[in-house]
């Protein structure tokens, strides 16, 4: 119940501010909208691209600093597959986001935070023989978190909760950009030999921001990734 009448609370305070706001405009007649007024389309108007409005990365690819936090749904969960020799893996995955300061064209300081960083905590006999930990692993390393032999979901979730918009950790970013009709990865990352293609750079020798599909040659909205975790600064 009381949930109920807090909803109907936030309701009614919206529809006060929306007709305080309308009658403090100069000319209300232009702006007050009817309940059958839905506003415009363009016809005209160029291909969507991905619903991002276009978006450009920002963070120049390279090793970071960034404030860590977990991503706001599922930053926990177990993803199951078969890997290329049959091992049956479930894999504990943690999603997250890193916040990132960076120095843009004009000179300005500017906050981006990289949203949808997968890392999973599995780590392969042949991973291990090589003493290459997992990329879970790897987060908790760059954010100073070591919980020694006490490895298990539980630990790991209460001290990355912990971390959770507190702790600085160090990585590389890269970019990255999808063509879904091709299945065509673009990146400064390019792992070619399973196919991707490198990100294209300009005359100045810096990655161009607009990238398009070298296949079929629709624009594409890249993004920056979190790919590497660096060790802590001592
Ligand atoms: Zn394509």
């Amino acid at each position: 119940m009381t949930q109920l009448d807090d909803a109907g609370q936030t309701t009614h305070n919206n529809t006060q501010l929306a007709q305080t706001n309308s009658t403090t405009l100069d000319d209300p007649s232009l702006n007050t909208l009817s309940d059958e007024d839905i506003g415009t389309i363009d016809w005209d108007a160029p291909e969507s691209r991905g619903g991002s409005g276009g978006y450009t990365p920002q963070v120049y690819p390279g090793i970071h600093n960034f404030l860590f936090a977990l991503e706001d749904k599922d930053p926990f969960e177990t993803r199951e597959y078969t890997t290329k020799d049959g091992t049956q893996v479930k894999d504990f995955t943690v999603n997250h986001k890193g916040t990132v300061s960076y120095t843009n064209a004009e000179g300005e300081q500017k906050e981006s935070t990289i949203r949808f960083n997968q890392v999973g905590f599995h780590r392969s006999p042949k991973m291990i023989a090589k003493i290459m930990n997992s990329r879970g692993g790897e987060l908790l390393r760059t954010l100073g978190i070591n919980l020694g032999n006490n490895v298990n979901k539980a630990a790991v979730e209460q001290a990355l909760r912990e971390a959770d918009g507190r702790t600085m950790g160090r990585g590389v970013v890269n970019w990255e950009a999808y063509c879904k009709d091709c299945k065509q990865v673009v990146s400064t990352n390019a792992n070619t030999k399973r196919g991707d293609a490198r990100w294209p750079k300009g005359t100045d020798g810096k990655y161009v921001t607009d990238v398009i599909c070298p296949k079929c040659g629709a624009a594409l909205n890249g993004r920056e990734r979190i790919t590497d975790y660096k060790l802590p600064q001592v």
